[in-house]
This record gives structure tokens, sequence and C-alpha cells, in this order.
């Protein structure tokens, strides 16, 4: 049988080409995640150098001029470009392709291994809370962020931030999300500020529960499990900062982290890295690994995934009334006490706090607000690295009314920077906001949803977004995506309707 010619055979090649480099990207995936579950402190100028060198080769197969051949002969034929699913897939590798080659494969490497090194650094500085010591990479990271924001943007103009977060949430626009952060403040600053003043506003402070580690990783792996996670094709490991690495087909790796009498805390980050797992595993990998269509449609969506499952699910009663006897049977004496009114309550305590990842719903929002802000007047040069911590501690005292006592649980607390991914934060917030407007949407879809699951049943749930968002990969964007599912455009109103109706019956407001 003789090879496909014209633009049937440029697409072939062209997705084979892909899915290849994409074999090579997935081991830097292995190696992102070896860094942070098992790699020995002195590895890391090995790593560094390791991830450049992979960086560098799947930087240069990127941007080889027969990409760009097989690309144009295949957006030039009509015949191919009729069929959507491919003509979103060219579509994405076209954006991809002109930002790829818009970079210097020396600058991606130097980015790479100076991600490598601040990462270490930013490990050691914030374990002796000591900014100076990792100052001096933070500013070769903004420097390098700079360096690459312009060589993106070219002769156009617009924000540095704005080419920047388009890695991240492509479409989105600082001074549009400074507005819709704007309008969520003004929604958020008195919900908070009533809870504050409540007299219920020590509700579910009581509700703690001491549980060995092994046993909170046991159920952890029951919970992740019976959500959906598939643990033939995934697994959860422990680490500093959770993540969710998806590294390819039939491999997907979560991590958590546990403290001793921090239960809650765990499960929340264990359900948080599950719902980005689960949408990994429902990306159509098999068929189109390489390809925008296995990719996940932007980090805002994948955000939503995350705080879907992590609070909208997690912090329910159904859920409690369901996962309430398995803590108990795991807990034993140390849960007895508890009930489902109680930890519904203890895991919906709102009070302004240090660290974002610790966070309630309500005051999380306006962690992201502050870093989006310092970061991007960062990136701007409107002050200097070395005054990134007078900065952090004032908006911390404006915004939350908390005084940071020291760098390590304030601007060391996040490792973001320190891995180059300046213009990620804000994905989070729409991540919350996109949640609320699915959660709402596969509510009114589905009316037996609490009763599902409060058995533990999650099936409908993940076969919705399964639907809706997961095995769409890229074809849409996140607001394409968005409305389909839900039938409206992003709003803040979901959200902010949601806070108000859970909250108010806990803290009488
Ligand atoms: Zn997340």
């Amino acid at each position: 049988m003789s090879e496909p010619e014209g633009a049937r055979g440029a697409y072939e090649k062209l997705t084979g080409e892909l899915r290849e480099t994409a074999v090579l990207e997935s081991a830097g995936s292995i190696l992102a995640w070896d860094q942070e579950t098992g790699m020995p402190a002195r590895g890391s100028e090995l790593r560094a150098a390791q991830v450049a060198t992979l960086s560098t080769l799947v930087h240069e197969r990127r941007t080889r001029p027969e990409v760009e051949q097989w690309l144009a002969e295949c957006e030039a034929d009509p015949e191919l470009t009729a069929d959507e699913a491919i003509a979103a897939n060219l579509r994405w590798l076209r954006h991809d392709h002109d930002r790829d080659t818009k970079l210097p494969t020396s600058l991606v490497r130097e980015i790479a291994r100076t991600n490598a090194l601040a990462l270490q650094a930013w490990r050691n500085a914030r374990e002796a809370s000591d900014f100076s010591a990792f100052a001096p990479w933070l500013e070769k990271v903004f420097a390098l962020s700079r360096s690459k924001a312009e060589c993106l943007r070219g002769g156009e103009g617009g924000e540095l931030y704005d080419v920047l977060m388009e890695e991240y949430e492509p479409g989105a626009e600082a001074r549009s999300l400074e507005r819709v952060f704007g309008e969520l403040r003004s929604d958020l600053a008195p919900l908070i500020a009533e809870i504050g003043r409540a007299e219920r506003s020590d509700a579910g402070a009581g509700a703690r529960v001491s549980i060995p580690v092994p046993r909170q990783m046991e159920l952890s792996r029951r919970v992740a499990e019976r959500l959906g996670f598939d643990f033939d094709a995934g697994r959860l490991d422990v680490s500093t900062h959770p993540f969710c690495e998806g590294v390819g087909p039939g491999d997907t790796r979560l991590t958590t982290r546990f403290s001793e009498d921090l239960f809650f805390d765990a499960l929340s980050s264990t359900m948080h890295e599950a719902g980005h797992g689960l949408y990994e595993q429902g990306l159509p990998k098999e068929e189109h690994f390489g390809q925008p269509l296995a990719e996940a449609a932007s980090l805002g969506i994948h955000e939503s995934q995350s705080r879907l499952w992590e609070n909208f699910v997690g912090r329910s009663r159904p859920f409690w009334s369901w996962a309430l006897p398995l803590l108990q049977e795991s807990a034993g004496e140390a849960a007895g006490s508890l009930t489902v009114e109680s930890v519904f309550r203890a895991v919906n305590r709102v009070r302004p706090s240090l660290i974002r990842v610790e966070s309630d719903e309500a005051t999380y929002n306006l962690h992201i607000m502050l870093r989006f802000d310092l970061e991007r007047a960062l990136l701007a040069g409107d002050f200097a690295v070395a005054d990134l911590p007078g900065e952090w501690n004032e908006r911390m005292r404006q915004d939350l009314g908390v005084e940071v006592p020291d760098d390590r649980r304030g601007c060391l607390q996040d490792i973001h920077w320190s891995m180059g991914a300046v213009g990620y934060f804000p994905t989070y917030t729409l991540g919350n906001l996109y949640a609320a407007q699915l959660w709402e949407a596969v509510r009114a879809d589905n009316p037996g949803l609490d009763e599902e699951i409060g058995r533990g049943e999650f099936g409908a749930l993940l076969g919705w977004l399964r639907d809706r968002i997961h095995r769409h990969g890229r074809r849409f964007t996140a607001a394409q995506l968005c409305e389909r599912a839900t039938g409206s455009p992003l709003s803040a109103a979901p959200f902010v309707n949601y806070l108000k109706g859970k909250y108010g019956p806990i803290y009488g407001i």
C-alpha cells in the first residue's frame, strides 16, 4: 500500500512528528514529577542539565522547517480543513508553532536551566524563610520572562503580561481580568466582612481529627478511586507542593501532602489533584497524543475541574454523609464524635489567612488577585524584586487584614515563580468561576445529583464532565467550551450566588 499523498500525507507526517515530540516531552514530565517526589537534593544540577537538554531537543523538533511546510500544506487544503476536528487541530498548531518559532533555542535552554535551579533555590530559601537567598533567582526569572515575552510579542504592541498568559489561558487579557476581578472583589469583600462580624463567626472551629499518615494515604486513595480516578493509569504520591502531571496516555500522576492532624486539608488536596487527574484521564490521548485535540482547553478549565471536585463536591453535605463513615472506620476513636454537620462546618470555615492553598473558598480569590497585581507590576518593572516582601505584606494587610510574620508564610509560599510560571495565577480564579458555572449547569441537568453523591456515586457527574469538557480537548476555546457546556458566557454570578447560598445559613447572615 502506498502512503497517502498531498495534504493527507502532510497531515499524517505532521501528526506522526507531533507524537514523537510528545513522547520526548513525556520524559520531561517524568523528570519534573521525580524532581518533586524522589530526587535527592544534590541531584538538582544534573536535573537542570537534563531538562535543559530535553527542552532544547523538544524545541528543535517543534521548529523544524518541515513542520512549517506540512502545516502550510494542510492549511491550504479545503478538504482537510472542512473536517472540524482537523481544523481545530491545525488552528492551535499554527498558534503554538508561531510562538515556538519566535523563541531562540538559546533562550529556551537558558529558561529551562534557570527554572530548574531556581526551583531548588526557592525550596531552600522557603525552608529557611530567607527571601534574600531567593531574590537573585527571582530577578533572573523575571528578566528571562521579560525577554521571552518580548520575543513573542515581536513588533506588535500590547502588554507583555498578556503574551505570557497566552500560554496558560489563550485569549485572556490582563485588562479585562482586572475588571472581572474588581467586580468579584466588590462582591466578596462585604461577604467576608459580614462573616467576620457574624455571631457564629467561629462556626466549624472545633472539628479536628488526628489520623496517622499511612491511613490518610489509604483513605485518600480510596476517595480518589471512588471519584473515578483510574489507578491502573495513574498513581498518587507525596510532595511538598501537590500537583498533577499528565504524563501521557495511560500515565497520570497525582501528589498530595499530609500532616497528622490536618486530614481535611490532605483530603482537599487529594480531591483537587484528582480533579485535574480525571480531566487528564478523560482527554482523548490514545487517539490524538501530541495533538492539541488531546490537550486541556486552558489552565482555567483545568482548574475548574480540580476546584469542582475539591470544593463543590468535597465541601458539601452530601459528600460528607458518604465520606464520614469511611473516615470513622479509618480513624476510629479520633473521629468518633464528628457529625456530618460538624465536618461540613469545619471544611467551610471562612477566615482570612496567610496561605493560599489552605484558604477557604471566599478568601482564596483575594490571594490570587494580590499575586496577579504583583507579578504584573514586577514584569512591568514597576517595583524591584527586592521590594517584593514589603509589597506583599502590605497587600495582605490591606486585602485580608492579616500580618505576615515571615516570608515563608508570605511571598515565598508558592512554587510558581520559581518555575518561571509568570501569568499563571489568574487561571486559578478563572477556574473557580468556571467551576461554579459548570456546577450550576450539571445540577440543573441532574436533579438527583445530591442523592447520588450522598451514596458515594460520582458516575453521573463524571460522565457529564467527560461529555461536556474532557473529550473535546482543545477543540474549543475555554470561552466556547463554557458556553457550550452551560449555555452562557462566563460570569462571576454563579460563584457569588453559590458562596452566599452556602455561607448564609452557616453563619446566619
Ligand atoms: Zn489546581
